[in-house]
């Protein structure tokens, strides 16, 4: 990177402080880079910057350069000085393209070869050769088929044509992970072909990623950095209502999904000893943010207001005209003062999931109570702990064929045991019979027995009932489809 500043200054400033900047460095002789400042000993005109790739991705921050094949994934933003007008522009050969070609400082760009970039007319989709055919050819239909859905679903079209570039080379540690700019460019990232274990996910990931074009850009959303969970909430909801109602989901597969969504955020809430969690950070973002709206969602339809759809549709377009944009506030004006959301997302609620299910109830969803092998092993496991360790934290490590407990004030169970059996059961083969075996000895106040790998036999104490944890498999629900 060249920068020419207009002026001469004695230091330039990088105006957004969130980037990861550890792998740029100033190659001009006598100046440095710095906590996002360029300095020198005397006043700077012009400095050359040599970026490498960001090493890994991280949870809500921009990358600030990615690779996509042999081309490369800059975010303009990152490249903004502080207080002063920047402008971007490429220097390509003929092979080569630089999209978009205008702006490119408001968003990502990409440079890099003109063959990988297709032309649709109404978006670009830009994706390298060792892109897998079937993930390819996925992401092109779900591509095209979400933003027509959400077009005619949302009653307004995207402000910028569309620029979709997909890539295999995520550092991770994500499966994958996308997100888009201000200038309509989202950019995919797989890492590498992990995504073949998680091939039901991709779909729902560009659904989600097209919702963006909507709620996340061309408008200005004042929440989006203090209540994340109302736009990725709104995504990810889209996600599952969308795709059912073309087709690519079914009913039974939303009910799972949204299952594991009501899961996600009540286990947020556990972890705050009930209270409601900042929601500002984490999965707890994407799962009550969901359930936000689904409950929304249910609530408008119930009352014959429209649904989801017609309440962002209505909001966006209102937002787009106005220097203020669109926030929490909007969102909850379109729903009542005793809508259910309010159960999620007040701080402190006497009773929380238990009247959640009762409002659910009241539109047309039954749960059951059924928690995985996994998920009442885990319950053992705390259970026990809880009563043995005195202090500081504890938990333990599901590694495959090696459970290791974890936590140092633990009496018996302290120093990190691998744990083989537990009553005589091994937790990660038989977690329901270990469970019961459990909740038996902790009725009768008796001690539970751990057998170690290295031969020892740690007796815990368990003088409380241990109680079956909750996790609610969706039975029956209104339909997601439309
Ligand atoms: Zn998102």
């Amino acid at each position: 990177m060249r920068y020419a500043l207009s002026a001469p200054s004695d230091s330039f400033a990088f105006a957004d402080k969130d980037i990861i900047r550890d792998q740029w460095r100033v190659t001009t002789p006598g100046l440095k880079l710095k906590d996002g400042v360029v300095t020198g000993d005397g006043p700077i005109s012009r400095f050359e910057l040599l970026i490498t790739p960001d090493l890994a991705e991280v949870d809500r921050i921009y990358m600030g350069l990615s690779r996509t094949g042999t081309g490369f994934v800059l975010y303009g933003p990152g490249l903004k000085g502080e207080d002063i007008s920047t402008s971007l522009r490429a220097e390509i050969d003929g092979a080569s393209a630089a999209v978009p070609s205008s702006d490119a400082i408001d968003g990502y760009v990409f440079v890099g070869p003109k063959d990988y970039v297709t032309d649709y007319g109404d978006s670009l989709v830009i994706a390298p050769p060792q892109l897998a055919s079937e993930l390819d050819q996925s992401i092109r239909n779900d591509f095209a088929g979400s933003r027509a859905f959400y077009r005619s679903r949302l009653g307004i079209a995207p402000t910028l044509k569309p620029v979709l570039v997909v890539s295999v080379d995520s550092p991770g540690p994500s499966t994958f992970r996308g997100d888009v700019t201000d200038t309509g460019v989202i950019s995919l990232r797989f890492k590498g072909e992990e995504w073949r274990s998680a091939q039901e996910e991709v779909s729902p990931f560009v659904w989600h990623e097209a919702f963006h074009l909507w709620n996340g850009h061309g408008v200005h959303n004042r929440d989006g950095d203090t209540a994340p969970w109302l736009h990725e909430g709104s995504a990810e909801y889209a996600a599952i209502a969308g795709p059912v109602s073309s087709g690519g989901m079914s009913e039974d597969q939303a009910r799972e999904r949204m299952s594991d969504k009501v899961n996600g955020c009540r286990r947020a809430f556990n972890s705050t000893g009930g209270r409601r969690p900042a929601l500002k950070s984490g999965s707890a973002v994407y799962d009550c943010g969901t359930v936000i709206q689904w409950i929304a969602d249910m609530e408008l339809r119930q009352a014959g207001q429209a649904d989801f759809f017609a309440l962002w549709g209505r909001m966006l377009e209102t937002a787009r005209g106005r220097e203020e944009g669109f926030g929490t506030a909007e969102f909850l004006a379109a729903l009542t003062d005793a809508s259910a959301v309010h159960l999620v997302l007040d701080p402190q609620v006497e009773d929380r999931w238990g009247r959640i299910q009762g409002r659910m109830a009241d539109l047309g969803v039954r749960v059951v109570n059924a928690p995985s092998d996994q998920e009442l092993m885990a319950a053992a496991l705390f259970h026990v702990a809880k009563a043995n360790c005195l202090r500081g934290s504890y938990g333990f490590y599901n590694e495959p064929g090696a459970l290791k407990l974890d936590g140092e004030n633990c009496g018996p169970l302290s120093g990190g045991p691998i744990i083989d059996a537990v009553e005589g059961l091994n937790p990660q083969e038989h977690g329901r019979a270990m469970f019961d075996a459990v909740k038996e000895r902790c009725a009768a106040a008796q001690s539970v027995r751990y057998r170690t790998r290295d031969g020892r036999t740690l007796e815990a104490v368990c003088p409380t009932e241990l109680p079956v944890p909750q996790a609610w498999r969706i039975v029956e629900a209104p339909a997601f489809g439309r």
